[in-house]
């Protein structure tokens, strides 16, 4: 079997938070165990909050926990011409057709949705005559058609997760109404084309890889093999986020060395039994996804901040 490829591919949006951290560790040292290469990617598809300065500060961010990178590949701003090609292989396929539908139609649906928010898509635009879509006088966003199959994710945290696309997501958008590529399109073609083998994310991601999975086997390339982490959580048991301005990286560089972070996070992930200061390198060279904690991970930095 050919050495593993990984890849980070942060949004830069603002200073890494210490879920994002954890996610990027753990991708780099599969990676990195198994003797593959990593790669950076900078998802910046919505122009409007993300930044050159931010992608910039990710890669010190990066650089400064030993997270190192082979190669980076270009930004997702750049590559709409290539999303244009494969977006053009769905509509060649009469996979896609145009959606009127607006923000609040698409809220009202009184329907089940997936744990990242989606909505189940009831494919009210699916069947419009041409007439009934000119009515609209305004550009639609485009949807690809989803079978009824279900799709099985066989996660290295998670273990299988199932979904249904036709009952559980719905038809969904590659290409909202503005003419930006969406992200489940964007970072398919990309893991793709750059020949990534293995997709280590945070678990919120978990419900995208069907959709993902799907977009895959349209455009003829390989499954890669999944990791979804799980979620950090504050100790009184909030999910952490990017408010926690205590937890991100700006704050806690004049204050704690990687090591000592490296080490706590290490630890509260069950990769190793005592608490101490450790370099990527040296996790590497013991990581196993047999001990990573499953559950939820309650981050108590006291013992390291004093
Ligand atoms: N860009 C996404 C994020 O920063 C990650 C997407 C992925 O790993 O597939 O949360």
């Amino acid at each position: 079997m050919s050495a593993p490829v990984g890849r980070f591919a942060p949004t830069p949006s603002g200073r890494m938070h210490l879920g994002n951290v954890f996610a990027a560790l753990i991708a780099w040292l599969s990676v990195k165990s198994q003797g593959g290469s990593m790669l950076l990617r900078m998802e910046d598809l919505d122009t409007l909050r993300t930044s050159e300065e931010f992608a910039e500060i990710l890669r010190w961010d990066l650089r400064w926990l030993g997270l190192t990178w082979d190669l980076e590949t270009p930004p997702q701003s750049q590559r709409s011409a290539v999303y244009s090609r494969y977006f053009d292989r769905l509509a060649e396929q009469g996979l896609l057709y145009p959606c009127y539908c607006t923000r609040s139609q698409l809220h009202n649906v009184n329907a089940p949705h997936l744990s990242d928010g989606t909505y189940v898509y009831p494919g009210t635009c699916r069947n419009l005559t041409a007439e009934e879509q000119a009515a609209f006088c305004r550009d639609p966003a485009w949807r690809v058609k989803v079978p009824d199959k279900l799709w099985t994710v066989d996660d290295r945290v998670q273990g299988i997760y199932k979904e249904n696309l036709a009952t559980d997501c719905g038809d969904f958008v590659v290409r909202r109404a503005d003419g930006v590529f969406v992200y489940q399109l964007a970072v398919t073609v990309d893991d793709g084309e750059f020949g990534v083998t293995e997709v280590v994310r945070g678990m919120d991601l978990l419900s995208s890889a069907p959709r993902q999975m799907y977009l895959q086997t349209l455009f003829g390339f390989s499954h890669p093999a999944y990791g979804h982490v799980p979620m950090l959580m504050a100790p009184d048991g909030r999910r952490l986020s990017k408010r926690d301005k205590d937890m991100d990286l700006g704050y806690l560089q004049d204050r704690i060395t990687a090591e000592a972070l490296l080490g706590l996070l290490a630890y509260s992930a069950n990769l190793i039994d005592t608490l101490t200061p450790i370099s990527a390198q040296e996790l590497a060279s013991e990581f196993s996804w047999q001990k990573l904690r499953k559950e939820d991970i309650y981050l108590d930095l006291s013992p390291i901040l004093g």
